[in-house]
């Protein structure tokens, strides 16, 4: 299987900003292992802007451009050089591929992109992917990475796009506001009322929520693709995920599209 896996910055790092080491030494042992196994494995990764705030000890995440974009060039040096190190123990080698929403939207550009993701895949490389957020202004962005995280699903023709998040997967009620709410474990359709199952925010760290969740489930299942909503505090679960069983909720492709 060729699987797309977004990790979220409330996976990598601590509520510090600091990387989570055991997280993150624990994501790359299992997906160096599902590598090993066969499958075909692209990395999307927040963590840069995150972990430049904790580089740079700044309090909390930034909030003005261009703070951001100084976090987010000294935080994806970090997280790049984590996952070389990670990924370089079991023998595999990681690449770095930054977009911006113009690089998408440009055909040339995408083009471009397609052709270097196919390429390195064919070599035996890992992809880890972001957004290019030191220069991206919000007129450029894609904005979130769950978003990414689906268009590199569609533009790597997947199987599967799992998003690893700090929640366990959609719940039918807020489960920060209602402690009886319960895990959907399968979305077979997208319909309004599960729409309206996306609450607020996020963590004080990444940006994403239920909201960017849902519209990175419909673009992935209407390409044809599975997703899957999974807690990342357990990376090891991403064996099971891929092998079928129910972890998290997972949204499924829409039937009858012609994937190529
Ligand atoms: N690209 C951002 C970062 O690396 C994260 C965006 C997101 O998590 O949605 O910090």
């Amino acid at each position: 299987m060729r699987i797309v896996i977004k990790v979220g910055t409330s996976t990598l790092a601590h509520a510090t900003g600091h990387l989570n080491i055991r997280r993150v030494e624990e994501l790359c042992r299992t997906l160096s292992d599902l590598k090993n196994a066969g499958h075909e494995i692209i990395l999307v990764s927040s963590g840069a802007i995150g972990m430049g705030a904790g580089k740079l000890s700044l309090k909390e995440r930034p909030r003005d451009m261009a703070t951001k974009q100084a976090a987010a060039a000294v935080g994806q040096c970090e997280l790049m050089y984590t996952y070389d190190k990670l990924f370089a123990e079991y023998n595999h080698t990681v690449a770095q591929i930054l977009l911006t929403g113009a690089d998408l939207r440009d055909e040339e550009r995408r083009g471009n992109f397609h052709r270097t993701l196919f390429r390195l895949l064919e070599l035996g490389v890992l992809p880890v992917i972001n957004e290019n957020d030191s220069v991206a202004t919000e007129e450029i962005s894609i904005g979130d990475n769950d978003t990414l995280g689906a268009i590199v699903a569609v533009n790597a023709e997947a199987d599967l796009l799992v998003i690893l998040s700090d929640i366990d997967g959609l719940y039918d009620a807020d489960p920060r506001k209602h402690p009886d709410a319960r895990l959907l474990p399968i979305v077979e359709k997208l319909t309004s009322d599960i729409e309206k199952l996306a609450g607020g925010e996020g963590s004080s760290l990444g940006t994403g929520g239920m909201a960017t969740k849902l519209h990175a489930a419909h673009i992935a299942t209407e390409a044809g693709i599975d997703m899957v909503i999974a807690n990342g505090a357990t990376p090891e679960n991403l064996y099971r995920i891929v092998s079928g069983e129910d972890i998290g909720t997972r949204f499924c492709k829409v039937k009858g599209v012609q994937t190529v």
